[in-house]
């Protein structure tokens, strides 16, 4: 035994755990005998006691443990405080009775075991003596452990005081530094030696909020993330959240704080705010002007549609002149809706182009006949020019390129009063696969004044001069601008005050072949011709309801029309009868299109769930991105409509259902 030890002034507690009274006095004297821990000792008379005597008392590291307690016979009583106090050092003090389990106590985890009857001073002496040491050894690890994490603990802050992006500091209550970190400085914007000299309470804003803060602070000894804006060396002012607390000692009173500079974030979370906005209100406009656009084509289909069957009925010439206005008037009107959807799709960058092959020769006849009543309306000619080498059959995006032709072909009819339109079309390179093609569209009207024809492809730009007193709304040619290029092609105009216009814009077309297609509209019509089309018309405005049956029934005189009023309507009438299309508005009340059209392929026999389905609607994206086959339905006739195009698309699909089925 070393004298160290011994000499040891801290002892540790000893907890007897024994219900004979004879015993406890014996070890006691023992102890006493031996002249050491006798300050240092308690008794428990079960283990039930001991454990919670030892919960409530840590210090206790040594434990005596009799073998024989009713609680705790043999090794029960060890198993169970060592489950409970892994750390403890026990000595198990055993009777004759438990003496042959000597090996099991010191595997089950006993430092020793003493037998009762041979107890006495010398005995007890070294193993309590050997236990002390060992607890002693333990503790000073621990100590010595503790030591070094509160090394590292230092070192960890001051580099963190060191390298923090945020200021840390500490000042008297005035404001006066007396330690601080490099991000101090720099958020102050001051240099070290300049900071030492000012109160930074002087640079806080404003002088409110400053009582405030050091307010709080004194009362609560600590503040967090309260809002301080700083005043920098230059006047700047940074937005920050300060966290502070409170430091009193008997030569010091003032408080450590914590400066964070949140100004870019604030900055950050303002762009982020305006950028959710502008998204919601594009997003908002968008549908505006796709629930506007919806609203405004329901009625323009009544209007075109009823000028249309007017002007088939016997008028003057007179009255077939004010029909033929309302129709024309009407057909502008419809413009407007077009172009003003146009530009909400470029505005969100939303345009999408359909490339498929088309008859370029059919396209641009077609808009011929299409503009040339106006221009003949004003006595002007027009004509087309095509250049050797136009292929006939191209593959690009046909719409598109009509819309991009008809603004401008429109225009120079617009703006010209004598001479006429032309339209040319050159072929200005040409490989195997590809053409690239030049169309130039010169009038002979009254020109552009140069200071004006950078501006004329903006949006809204109307040019005023005086005499040019036309119509206009200054959408059509940033369209057909936005059109070309987004397409890869260039857009331009020269022009000559008071001589005329030369618009022209180039694209790419992939070559296609000319395919004859099977006649099938003339073999249908002529099948068809045999018997009456059973068509379901399913429509909602009463109006739209009788320009679609009116139009047909001029068409097909024995054809038979049974209206239905929703889509619920839609599919309990088709349930009891035999139909050979319908047609199918989308938006409608208690079963729109959608789902009546849904219900009909998946809900009903077979025959009746293949019907062919037309959609039939106001709802100009419905017909573009061709959602509309997603939900079942055939084909979609975009309102207001075209009647050829609706005789075309009836006999064609009643035709493939009717015969080829
Ligand atoms: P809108 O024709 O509806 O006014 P545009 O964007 O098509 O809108 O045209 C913008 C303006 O450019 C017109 O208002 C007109 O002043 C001028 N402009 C366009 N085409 C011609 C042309 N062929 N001749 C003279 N001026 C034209």
């Amino acid at each position: 035994m070393s004298n160290s030890l011994r000499s040891q002034t801290i002892s540790p507690f000893i907890l007897l755990i024994e219900d004979d009274k004879s015993v406890i006095a014996s070890v006691k004297n023992n102890l006493a005998a031996s002249g050491v821990l006798r300050n240092h000792l308690s008794a428990c008379q079960s283990i039930k006691e001991a454990t919670s005597f030892l919960e409530a008392h840590p210090e206790f590291a040594i434990i005596l443990l009799d073998a024989s307690l009713p609680d705790g016979m043999g090794l029960e009583g060890l198993k169970k405080l060592k489950a409970a106090f892994s750390d403890k050092i026990i000595i198990v003090l055993a009777d004759n009775a438990h003496q042959y389990l000597g090996i099991d106590f010191i595997r089950t985890g006993a430092q020793d075991f003493i037998l009762k009857e041979i107890l006495d001073s010398k005995d007890i002496y070294p193993t309590i003596q050997f236990a002390v040491e060992r607890v002693q050894l333990i503790q000073q690890e621990v100590v010595e452990k503790v030591s070094k994490i509160k090394q590292t603990n230092q070192q960890l802050y001051q580099d963190i005081f060191n390298q923090s992006k945020d200021a840390i500091y500490i000042c008297n209550l005035e404001g006066r530094l007396v330690d601080f970190n490099q991000a101090t400085f720099e958020l102050f914007a001051f240099s070290e030696e300049e900071l030492l000299e000012i109160e930074i309470h002087n640079l806080f804003h404003t002088k409110e909020k400053k009582r405030e803060f050091l307010y709080a602070l004194v009362a609560n000894k600590s503040v967090t993330e309260f809002p301080m804006e700083i005043e920098q060396k230059n006047g700047k002012i940074r937005k920050c959240l300060i966290s502070a607390s409170m430091i009193r000692t008997a030569e010091f009173t003032g408080y450590s704080g914590l400066l964070r500079d949140i100004t870019e974030q604030k900055k950050a979370d303002g762009l982020r705010k305006a950028r959710d906005i502008a998204r919601q209100s594009a997003k908002m406009k968008e549908q505006f002007i796709a629930n506007i656009s919806h609203e405004m084509r329901t009625p323009m289909n009544a209007i075109l549609g009823m000028s249309n069957l007017a002007m088939q009925t016997d008028l003057s010439k007179e009255q077939y002149s004010y029909v033929s206005s309302i129709k024309q008037s009407s057909e502008v009107l419809l413009g407007v809706v077009n172009d003003i959807l146009v530009i909400s799709e470029i505005q969100n960058s939303q345009l999408k182009f359909d490339y498929k092959f088309f008859d370029l020769n059919e396209l641009l006849h077609n808009l011929m006949n299409l503009v040339q009543f106006k221009a003949t309306e004003k006595g002007l000619k027009l004509s087309l020019q095509l250049k050797d080498g136009i292929p006939k059959i191209v593959q690009g995006d046909k719409l598109r390129l009509n819309q991009i032709l008809y603004n401008l072909v429109l225009n120079g009819i617009k703006f010209t009063e004598k001479g006429g339109v032309n339209i040319l079309v050159e072929n200005q390179n040409e490989s195997n696969d590809f053409v690239q093609l030049k169309f130039t569209i010169a009038d002979t009207g009254i020109g552009i004044p140069s200071d004006k024809i950078d501006a004329i492809f903006e949006t809204f730009t109307l040019i005023r001069e005086q005499g040019m007193e036309q119509e206009g709304k200054g959408l059509g040619l940033p369209i057909a601008k936005n059109l070309v290029e987004q397409q890869g092609g260039k857009i331009g105009v020269k022009s000559e005050l008071g001589s005329g216009s030369e618009f022209y814009f180039d694209l790419l077309f992939e070559i296609g072949e000319e395919v004859f297609p099977e006649p099938i509209q003339a073999k249908a019509a002529a099948t068809l011709d045999k018997g009456a089309i059973r068509v379901l018309l399913v429509e909602d405005h009463k109006m739209n309801q009788l320009v679609a049956i009116k139009t047909l029934e001029k068409h097909w005189s024995d054809i038979e029309i049974t209206v239905a009023n929703d889509g619920q309507e839609c599919v309990d009438i088709l349930a009891k009868k035999d139909f050979d299309i319908i047609l199918m508005d989308i938006q409608m009340p208690n079963m729109n299109g959608y789902e009546a059209t849904g219900y009909i392929r998946h809900k009903m026999s077979p025959k009746k769930a293949e019907i062919p389905i037309l959609a039939m609607t106001a709802h100009a994206h419905v017909a573009k991105n061709e959602k509309f086959r997603e939900y079942g339905m055939d084909d979609c006739i975009l309102k207001p409509f075209e009647p050829k195009e609706l005789f075309r698309k009836i006999t064609e699909y009643t035709f493939k259902y009717k015969v080829l089925t």
